[in-house]
């Protein structure tokens, strides 16, 4: 007889096991399906805000510990443009004692994998290695989820879907929805390293941001156990397009010439470089169908930061708002919820990212080299400030630098007309 779920979450990365676990633990019978086997590697930096730990649960639950997964807690950011003009600074202030916020860097292999075990001890049904193909969807009835391992067909019925299986998830392909996608592009590589090899400031408190190095994006190099995780972005489109191939090929010169500089070479043929879709947030698109019975979350929902680029809490929160709904009996307020939750923030971040990745000298020098812009950043990241508190200052700042540096064009019109 075939299996019936309440629910069938697709995706075993941040947004699927956060959904899976609550799920799990609210009663539903459900399924956690994965195509890969896990643990998987997933292309990411892997950094993301320490109230990660708050927004699961960890020390009230205590069913888990950050030490299994944590391998680096930064408290420092470097920040340069075009390898030069290099500013360290804290992410907390003395006002911040209380409460002092870091960047926590994982290797998603571990990370996720934990996050899946801990929903299948709630009790969610984990099935990896097993690779969704098609959504059935009858008016009346079940939906059909129809499945497949290594050749042999699986197939079994639920109440709901959560597509949560990233950026080229078929869940949103079969149900018809989020057909306006903004797909932005990021590589990244895992270098062997050392403690104290190469420069002073590669410590694994500190995180790194390169901004002039990648046209309409930047580079990174977050600490690890015992590598470097080193990536480039493309965040905006350009507006002479690019032919995808190029982009890649300047993306790991970019990642090459970060380590030259930081005095850990590396030979290009000594690497593995990963490359993957970033689905950037472009406004809010149809994220759930007309019949509230499937729901995306996460990459899947394009919850990607437009300034940031970052997805991992996004991709939690969003999946935790699935499961809440669905347990509510309220999935038809599904999008709102996720509107309230990020529509204002991202719209704001999407403005400034517009401004930012056009003119980035200037806002390096004006904007991110100021006394108190990392803290910012910080609490940004963190989910502790959001970018309409800050963009219009931002914009002010950066017209009155514009002005100084004899540019004409006004950066405010740039946030209203640009296209996303
Ligand atoms: C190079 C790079 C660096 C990044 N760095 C950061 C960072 O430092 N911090 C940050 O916050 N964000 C970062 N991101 C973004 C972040 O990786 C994503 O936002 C995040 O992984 C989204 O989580 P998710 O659960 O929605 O999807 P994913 O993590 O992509 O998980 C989707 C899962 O679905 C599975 N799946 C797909 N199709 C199927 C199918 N048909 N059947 C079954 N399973 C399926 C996949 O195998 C995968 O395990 C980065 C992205 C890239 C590309």
């Amino acid at each position: 007889m075939q299996q019936h779920y309440d629910v069938i979450v697709v995706g075993a990365g941040p947004a699927g096991t956060a959904a899976a676990y609550d799920l799990a633990r609210g009663g539903s019978r459900v399924a956690l399906v994965e195509k890969q086997t896990l643990p998987r590697h997933k292309t990411c930096g892997g950094g993301m805000p320490m109230l990660v730990g708050d927004i699961l649960g960890f020390n009230e639950l205590k069913d888990i510990s950050s030490e299994a997964f944590v391998e680096a807690d930064t408290t420092f950011m470097r920040h340069t443009y075009n390898f030069e003009e290099p500013v360290l600074s804290p992410m907390n202030g003395p006002q911040d004692s209380d409460r002092p916020l870091s960047l926590w860097m994982v290797q998603r292999s571990i990370f996720d994998y934990e996050l899946a075990k801990r929903a299948a001890s709630a009790g969610a049904e984990l099935l990896d290695g097993l690779t969704v193909k098609s959504i059935e969807v009858e008016k009346k009835g079940p939906i059909r989820v129809v499945a497949e391992r290594a050749g042999h067909a699986w197939t079994a019925t639920c109440d709901t879907v959560i597509g949560a299986d990233g950026a080229n998830g078929v869940v949103a392909r079969n149900a018809g929805l989020r057909k306006q996608r903004a797909l932005a592009i990021a590589i990244e590589v895992e270098a062997p390293h050392r403690w104290g090899d190469g420069h002073p400031d590669l410590r694994p408190d500190v995180c790194h941001l390169e901004y002039g190095a990648v046209p309409q994006g930047y580079a990174w190099v977050f600490p690890k156990g015992d590598h470097l995780n080193v990536g480039a972005g493309v965040f905006r489109p350009r507006s002479n397009g690019g032919a995808e191939g190029s982009i890649k090929q300047e993306l790991r010169g970019a990642i090459l010439q970060y380590l030259k500089v930081l005095g850990v070479p590396r030979d290009e043929t000594e690497l593995k470089f990963m490359a993957h879709p970033l689905p950037i947030w472009n406004g809010l698109d149809r994220i759930q169908t007309k019949d509230d019975r499937i729901l995306l979350a996460g990459d899947s929902a394009g919850l990607i930061n437009p300034f940031f680029g970052d997805g991992i809490m996004h991709a939690l929160k969003s999946g935790k708002i699935a499961a809440k709904c669905i347990l509510e009996n309220r999935s038809h307020q599904y999008t709102r919820e996720i509107a309230t939750e990020f529509k204002g923030n991202m719209d704001a971040a999407l403005k400034l990212a517009r401004v930012f990745y056009r003119w980035p000298h200037i806002c390096y020098r004006y904007g991110v080299t100021r006394p108190g812009a990392t803290r910012t950043a910080t609490r940004l990241l963190c989910g502790d400030a959001v970018f309409q508190d800050i963009s219009r200052k931002a914009i002010r700042r950066l017209r009155s630098g514009m002005r100084a540096e004899g540019i004409a064009t006004d950066p405010i019109e740039i946030t209203k007309n640009e296209e996303a």
